[in-house]
Formats: C-alpha cells, structure tokens, sequence
C-alpha cells in the first residue's frame, strides 16, 4: 500500500467528512448545549477535513493561495475542538474564535509566504507551534479542568497531548531541515507520523467525543432524577438513598449523625393570602437559605410540600441542635423582606434526633425526627425540638 503523506491526508479527508457527517447526526438527539458541543465538533472535523483537501489539491501550486487557506481552515478547525470542550462544560464560549484564530493564522501564512519568497519553513513553524498551542489547551481543559469524568475524558485528553507533541517535534524539525521542497508534502518521517497521528485522532476521537457527550448526558439525567424542580436541593428519594449510606456508615463506625426535618409554619395560610406562586418564592428561599447554612459534607432535600429534611454526618446532638437554631433563625431573619412584600411572617419550626444506640433503620430517625417536630409545633411554632435519645457512643477504636 501506497502510504505517502499525500494519500493519508486524503484518506483524513474522507474520514474527517464523514466523522464530521456522523457527529452532526447524532447531535441531535442532545439536550441544547451538549447539541452544541457536537455540532462544534463536527464543524471542526469539516474544517480539518477540507484543511487536507486543500493541501492535498494544491500540488505545488499557488502556495500563496493555498497554503494559507489550508492552514487558515485547520486551526480554525482545531479551535472548534476546543469551543466544543467549552461548551461540553457549559462554559462561556467566544463565538468568533475559530473564525478569528483560522484568519489570523492564515494571514500570517500569507505574510510569511510573501516574506520568504515561498519558503514553506515559518509557515510550517508557525501551523505546528499554534496546533500545539490548541492541542494542549484542550487537553488542558479536559484533563485539568474537567477532571474525574471516567475513561473517555482521558482517552480525549492524552490524544490531544500525545498530538500536541507531535506538531512540536515537527516545528522542531521544520527548524532543523530549512531546505524542505515546496512543491509537495514533505514527505519525511516525522510528517507521516504527524499525519497518522491526526487520523487517529480523528478516528479515535470522534468516537471519544461522542462518548464524553454521552457521559455528560447521563450525568445530567443522574443529576436531574435526584433533584426536586422547585428548589434544586435533594429531591426525598435521593435524601432517603443518602439517609440510608450515611446511617450504614455511622452505626458501622460509631460515628454521629443527626437528621433535622424542617417545616414552615402555617405555611396554608401563605398559599391563601399571597397565592400559589409567592408560596413557591417562599419555598424556594427557604431552601436557599438552608443551603447556605450547611457545610459540604451535610445534605438538604425536600420531603414534599413545605417540608425539608438534613442529613449532619458527624454531627452529634449538641451541635445538630445549635445548627437547627442557626436555620431557624437564618430563616426569620433572611426571610423577613420577602415576607414583608405581602405583609407575612415566615418562620420554621425544626425537629431534630442524633443516631442512638437503639436505632435499627434510617426511617428510625425520620420518625423520631417528625415526633419532635410535631413537639415544636405543639409547643408554639418558631422553635427547635429534639428527640431525647440516649446517645450514641462511639466504638472504641483499636489500639
Ligand atoms: P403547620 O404550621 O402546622 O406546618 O401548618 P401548615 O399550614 O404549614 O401545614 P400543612 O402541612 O397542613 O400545609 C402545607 C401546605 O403546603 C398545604 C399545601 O397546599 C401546600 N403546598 C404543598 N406543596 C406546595 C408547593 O409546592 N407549593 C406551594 N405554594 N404550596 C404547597
Ligand atoms: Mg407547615
Ligand atoms: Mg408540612
């Protein structure tokens, strides 16, 4: 088999089209920005695809046309690798940077072309130095930025540097072999390996990339079934799964743990004289200034209704029931404005219960946990009750 640099770059030509025909295809079946990223991509693989073409149509002539453009649509195509990343991350992506990046590098071509009088070399040097640059930002973005997001992730990022080196070393070697012939592609070793290089990573890449779209998917609709719509905290069966680990974990390590359930007060009485949907700004708020108040490792869902319930690992009675008293009065006090517009006061009465010798099952704690809630709203409202337990002693560590 003939395998010049001139037949795998046509050979990249035709795969990067249809790669770049399948990516867009398949885009369609995402939610908007992951069908972004895609669709991204796709336009990247095009752009690299008729970068190739281009370089292999000119056959040494008019370097001042084709040259730049080849090089122009390239980068231009490498960049849309990386807006594609950025939009994978749901991060703020600047439109015009392919176009922006493909013009610059192609001018610069042109300038360098017209300089030398045709002498490929600068162009070569500066095609390679830039696709590195943007090979390393997108390894960059994937492997540092966007970390511990399973194989594909990493498969997409050790591509992009493993190419990234491979563009230096042929800057490196542009440098060292000045006088290179102008009227075809060089056809020496470190381009062929460059050359291969890109068609795996176009290969290998898409499939990676769909892969990656797909991570990103599932972890969306894992994110979205654990989540309550109106407020974003833990929906109750996520909080229960959680309940469940945490008091696992704490009964088998003598740990503590306190369960806190929240409900507003009178809070039918809101809904009446403010209406449904100010109730639900009530809800929502009351959740955010919860979550506010709570540390990473201690988790909020909502029960239904207007009532919330708290994970504390680690946290004994002491300390569960300071917290409760911190929410309860966060929530009088942040709440107050938001009252004030329909002329009400928004207050919360707390139950609460740290994990005891004679607990058997999470739904133990619920229990307790309502029972000394329905005590703070027996007693008045707008207060903290907890359930008399004995405490939980923590196992003797061995020596
Ligand atoms: P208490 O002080 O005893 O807790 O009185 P309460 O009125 O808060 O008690 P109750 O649990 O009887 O009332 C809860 C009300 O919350 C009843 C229901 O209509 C309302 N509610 C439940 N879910 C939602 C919701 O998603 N949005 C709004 N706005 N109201 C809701
Ligand atoms: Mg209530
Ligand atoms: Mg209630």
């Amino acid at each position: 088999m003939n395998l010049d640099t001139t037949f795998i770059a046509q050979v990249i030509t035709i795969i990067g089209f249809v790669v770049g025909l399948s990516v867009f295809v398949a885009s369609g079946r995402y939610p908007p920005h992951i069908r972004r990223s895609l669709r991204d991509y796709s336009y990247g693989k095009f752009l690299l695809a008729a970068a190739f073409l281009v370089a292999g149509l000119r056959a040494g002539r008019m370097p001042e046309l084709f040259v730049p453009l080849a090089n122009g649509l390239g980068i231009a195509g490498l960049i849309l690798n990386y807006t594609s990343v950025r939009h994978l991350q749901q991060r703020p992506v600047w439109p015009y940077w392919p176009a922006f990046g493909g013009a610059a590098v192609a001018l610069s071509c042109l300038v360098a072309l017209l300089a030398g009088g045709n002498n490929l070399t600068p162009v070569r040097i500066l095609s390679s130095l830039v696709a590195a640059g943007a090979l390393a930002v997108i390894a960059f973005e994937v492997l540092v930025r966007y970390r511990d997001r399973g194989i594909p992730h990493y498969v997409t990022g050790i591509m992009s540097l493993a190419l990234a080196g491979a563009y230096l070393v042929r800057m490196v070697a542009a440098l060292l072999h000045d006088a290179l012939p102008a009227d075809q592609m060089v056809d020496d070793r470190v381009e062929r390996i460059t050359l291969v290089l890109s068609f795996l990573g176009t290969v290998i890449g898409a499939i990676n990339y769909v892969l990656m779209a797909s991570d990103e998917f599932n972890r969306e609709l894992t994110k979205l079934a654990h989540t309550d719509g109106l407020t974003g905290v833990l929906n109750r069966r996520r909080l229960f799964e959680l309940g469940e680990i945490e008091f696992r974990r704490a009964r088998r390590y003598g740990r503590a743990l306190t369960v806190l359930i929240l409900d507003i007060d009178r809070f039918k009485s809101i809904n009446d004289r403010a209406g449904h949907p100010f109730g639900d700004r009530v809800i929502q708020a009351v959740a955010d200034c919860c979550a506010g108040q709570i540390r990473h490792e201690d988790s909020i869902g909502r029960m239904g209704g207007e009532e919330f319930a708290l994970l504390l690992p680690e946290t004994g009675a002491e300390a569960g029931a300071l917290l409760a008293e911190r929410l309860r009065a966060a929530i009088e006090r942040e709440l107050g404005p938001l009252g004030a517009e329909r002329g009400i006061v928004v207050t919360c009465s707390v139950g609460g219960v740290a994990l005891s010798a004679g607990d058997h099952q999470f739904s133990d704690l619920i229990a307790q946990a309502d029972a000394a809630l329905y005590d703070a709203k027996n007693s008045g409202r707008n207060r903290v009750c907890f359930a008399a337990t004995t405490l939980w002693r923590p196992a003797a560590v061995p020596a």
